[in-house]
């Protein structure tokens, strides 16, 4: 094994002001020229890294980063937008907590994932000259991606693997397997009456919804992990009209690609239980499900040897609910996520990360690289 590259007191204390000018530059998913700021400020401490090269492009009005060097190894994706808003940092402000079990440091963004990008950096600084990398740096995570896609997925096609720098487990545990969420919409279409004197000719879509409602609760699969929610149901005028029309709100979870083809063939054709009455649902799948496969579980193994190695500790691997842009590349590419900071509460109050994982991530992420560079593609 190499000589371990040494996080001494500078390197942490230069670690810690890059994160918290990343924090203190909020950047909230759309506002396009903070997220450009962000990508900068990353840019101006890549740029002392050997042989790098720097590549903007502009997708519907959004910056994309990339910071490359040489061909193939590993994809190293992380994104510079954040859940929350600009002036968050007035009521939830940069602060250092020395708790129980070491450093925590609180702020917006930072274990969603400012701290992690940073990491994503300090981790190239690791690498011999001729160890290649890409890092992508995306503006629209939070948001579903839409701006970032197609270069995400194009680049996960080329890359050895992938390496997602979201925030990992309490623990340091790493997301292995992630859920794919569908996002649908029914609308129903019933004829207008009045409830008393012509009941006969109407037809209800408040009482189809119904129906439907008891239909789709049957989609779900439970051995299978698929969850189908109802979450939002409207519908109707008045109390004495049979209602012309109703909609309902449906967030569908599936763990495997054969469940999500399942359910949108399933539901491109509904059954109707009362011909009068017209049912469609629309919408579909944000992001596909991240599914674990032989080529990550090999790769989930190098990454718990490096972590036994170095912490004395197990890494383990953990199906979790929520998508990142690792739900589309594992298409493409082995993928480990959650590689990133470790803290609690993303997307809440009390985000913050722990500062004690910070250095066995960082190693981590680096051997993870070179062992990328080695294995080409
Ligand atoms: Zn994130």
């Amino acid at each position: 094994m190499q000589q371990r590259w040494d996080f001494n007191e500078e390197r942490q204390s230069d670690l810690k002001t890059l994160i918290q000018d990343l924090v203190l530059l909020e950047s909230p998913s759309g506002d396009a020229d903070r997220i450009h700021q962000v990508m900068e400020r990353l840019v101006e401490d890549g740029a002392t890294v050997p042989n790098i090269e720097i590549a903007w492009q502009e997708h519907e009005g959004q910056p994309i980063l990339e910071l490359h060097r040489g061909q193939g190894g590993a994809l190293i994706l992380g994104h510079a937008d954040t859940v929350w808003p600009v002036g968050t940092l007035e009521s939830m402000p940069w602060r250092e907590e020395n708790a129980e079990d070491g450093l925590r440091i609180y702020g917006p963004g930072i274990l969603d994932m400012k701290a992690g990008l940073a990491m994503g950096l300090f981790a190239l600084r690791q690498l011999s000259e001729d160890t290649p990398f890409d890092f992508l740096v995306t503006p629209d995570e939070e948001v579903g991606s839409e701006a970032s896609r197609s270069i995400i997925e194009s680049r996960a096609r080329e890359a050895a693997v992938v390496l997602v720098l979201e925030s990992g487990m309490p623990g340091g545990a790493l997301k292995t397997a992630r859920s794919g969420v569908g996002d649908f919409v029914g609308e129903i279409v019933g004829v207008e009456s009045h409830a008393g004197l012509d009941p006969d000719k109407g037809a209800s879509a408040i009482h189809e919804a119904a129906q439907q409602i008891l239909w789709l609760t049957t989609l779900a699969n439970h051995v299978l992990g698929t969850t189908v929610n109802v979450g939002t149901i409207t519908g109707g005028t008045r109390t004495n009209v049979v209602a012309g029309q109703a909609t309902l709100g449906i967030d569908v979870r599936v763990q495997t690609a054969g469940e999500m083809e399942r359910i949108n063939s399933t539901l491109a054709h509904p059954p109707v239980f009362d011909k009068h009455t017209r049912v469609q649902y629309i919408g579909g799948f944000n992001r596909p499900p991240m599914e674990s496969n032989p080529a990550s579980h090999r790769w989930f193994d190098r990454a718990r040897q490096i972590w036994r190695h170095d912490t004395g500790e197990e890494l383990l691997g953990l199906r979790v609910g929520g998508a990142s842009d690792g739900n589309f590349t594992a298409a493409y590419a082995p993928t480990l996520d959650g590689l990133g900071a470790v803290g609690n509460g993303a997307h809440a109050r009390h985000e913050h990360i722990e500062w004690q994982f910070v250095g066995p991530r960082l190693m981590l992420i680096a051997e993870l690289l070179r062992a990328a560079g080695r294995s080409g593609r």
